[in-house]
């Protein structure tokens, strides 16, 4: 499937720099795992700014009947057992292989995590999966609502995410 966007600049996706390339692709590597295990392909990391990785899950919404269990509320929820200090969350980034939907950009703010980088883009995303149900809320719109600053960079790696994508979902409940 031959894949478009509006924004040309974002084509290829942003650049990123070794540190966050790294982290993404772990992202994807949980993605994968997702999707081993019978879920949608999503998958998350976040990471400390001095490099220690804060938390990583998987979406597991199939395997539990739970439409909440996005990759990035997995991975927020285990922020809180025990408890990151706020000062460590607002320097840490969230890795997300796709864009985080509103839901999960709206948990990112609660936790107050200062940075997020996404694979896929939304826009791919549905061009692939058109069937997916949720919300098309652009998670920047979001963290613009946020009472702090949120950085977003993405889509990035999109030749990768859209790997992650291509070939490996499941059909739609039935
Ligand atoms: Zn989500």
């Amino acid at each position: 499937m031959s894949i478009t966007v509006q924004d040309q600049r974002f084509l290829g996706g942003q650049p990123l720099s070794a540190i966050d390339t790294q982290h993404l692709r772990q992202a994807f590597v949980w993605a994968h795992a997702a999707r081993t295990r019978g879920n949608r392909p999503f998958g998350t990391v976040v990471v400390a700014q001095d490099g220690r990785i804060l938390a990583e899950a998987f979406s597991n919404s199939r395997e539990t009947g739970d439409c909440t269990g996005h990759a990035e509320m997995n991975a927020i929820r285990q922020l809180g057992k025990p408890p990151v200090p706020a000062e460590v969350l607002a320097q840490a980034t969230l890795y997300a292989s796709a864009q985080p939907c509103a839901m999960c950009a709206c948990a990112i703010c609660h936790a107050g995590i200062g940075r997020v980088v996404y694979g896929l883009d939304d826009e791919r995303l549905l061009q692939l999966h058109p069937h997916l149900r949720g919300s098309t809320l652009d998670c920047r719109t979001v963290f613009d609502s946020a009472t702090y600053a949120v950085r977003c960079i993405g889509p990035a790696l999109v030749a990768e995410a859209l790997a992650v994508y291509e070939n490996s979902w499941l059909p739609p409940l039935a």
